[in-house]
């Protein structure tokens, strides 16, 4: 790494000049390849990435380009490494940085809105309205590591330091990967939905953020809780992870009939769907009760037909979800911290970084029932080596 003046390191934790790093060529093409270490600016750090996580988002990335927006086009050929579920160790601190030292484990959010923009100033920096503006002429400071600037496949990365998330000793590195998977449940139900206990949810997909999602209603004193979805393993996994009924949507004829059930008939309070399959919305509209609330967590590839009537006859609120806002990624932390749900239910394999091609595979094809794939530089490495 260059070391500019005001950027602070230790002989503890050495930063060498280059690491491997995937980079993606044309669609689906990913080579490994050597890069500069970065050096942290004003408010960021180095984190060496100890752990990452594959996220159906990743895929659509390296495959398709959108949601990935790179000198404001898609992020084909431009030298850009992919990855954004990861957590490691803060190595190197930018000018003037003390909230955080160098040897701690941290895992990180992706966005770092501008922090001037409306949306920033709201905590909704996610919703930035900066996006991807950070390159070229126009440095707004805004950052979607894995977005909008190069991700985690790789072995350092700069964050923010407001995209950083102190994690438990006790933490593995693999589960400290799922606490912004977990944060996307708690900003939808808490910051944007406005749940309080005893309130009744449905998740409609249980995907890594859809059985996160229960794992988080029901810690946050959700009832009951409903999971629905097509395969039964991941519905026994959603049970334990706090779900009081599954509802298998291929053995049932009608499922929003099911649900309506399942909560006395009236319907629940809030729907999250992140199955995004076809009709998922509609059904969810059906779902909930009057004045109730959808959350659409799924980035679904069709536009669909909605029922709008009945949402307006019956004051029905719908809110898109886009990551993590406000810092619901510490709250969920303090939920894993405390052991109120066991995120690692829905980590399945783990592979080394040199091995990410093979890592993706398994996320994308479901190979052996995949659920959450990770990929780790030291694979076997003591997790806890850097907390001592
Ligand atoms: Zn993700
Ligand atoms: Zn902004």
């Amino acid at each position: 790494m260059a070391q500019p003046a005001g950027v602070k390191t230790s002989a503890d934790f050495p930063v060498p000049g280059a690491m491997k790093a995937w980079v993606l060529g044309g669609p689906g093409e990913l080579t490994l390849k050597q890069k500069p270490v970065p050096a942290p600016k004003r408010a960021e750090v180095l984190v060496r990435i100890d752990a990452v996580a594959i996220c159906a988002t990743d895929l659509d990335v390296i495959d398709n380009g959108p949601p990935a927006l790179i000198q404001g086009g898609l992020p084909f050929n431009k030298n850009f490494t992919p990855g954004h579920e990861y957590m490691g160790t803060v190595v190197a601190l930018g000018p003037g940085v003390d909230e955080y030292k160098i040897g701690q484990r941290v895992t990180v959010e992706i966005h770092a809105g501008c922090g001037q923009c409306k949306r920033c100033r709201q905590g909704m920096y996610t919703s930035c309205l900066n996006y991807g503006l950070n390159y070229g002429d126009v440095d707004k400071g805004h950052r979607a590591n894995g977005f909008t600037t190069d991700g985690g496949f790789c072995e350092y990365q700069v964050n923010n330091i407001n995209t950083l998330v102190a994690i438990s000793d006790e933490m593995s590195d693999e589960e400290a990967t799922l606490v912004v998977t977990a944060g996307t449940g708690m900003y939808a139900l808490t910051e944007l939905g406005g749940l309080v206990a005893g309130e009744s949810v449905c998740v409609t997909g249980p995907g890594p953020i859809g059985l996160l999602t229960v794992a988080v209603a029901k810690a946050l004193g959700a009832q009951p809780v409903i999971l629905t979805g097509t395969r039964d393993n991941r519905l026994a996994i959603g049970r334990k992870l706090g779900a009081d009924a599954v509802i298998n949507i291929r053995k049932t004829p009608d499922v929003v009939a099911e649900v309506k059930k399942a909560n006395g008939g009236k319907g629940v309070d809030y729907v999250v769907e992140c199955s995004a399959a076809a009709g998922a919305v509609n059904d969810a509209v059906h779902m909930v009760n009057r004045g109730g609330k959808v959350c659409l967590a799924a980035f679904a590839h069709e536009e669909v037909a909605v029922d709008v009537a009945h949402i307006a006859r019956n004051n029905i609120y719908l809110y898109g979800i886009r990551g993590e806002g406000r810092s619901a990624t510490h709250r969920a932390e303090a939920f894993m911290r405390q052991k109120r749900f066991d995120a690692t239910l829905i980590h399945t394999h783990t592979f080394a970084l040199d091995d990410l091609p093979e890592a993706l595979r398994y996320a994308k094809e479901r190979v052996d029932d995949a659920i959450k794939v990770v990929v780790k530089a030291k694979p076997g490495a003591a997790q806890k080596a850097a907390a001592e």
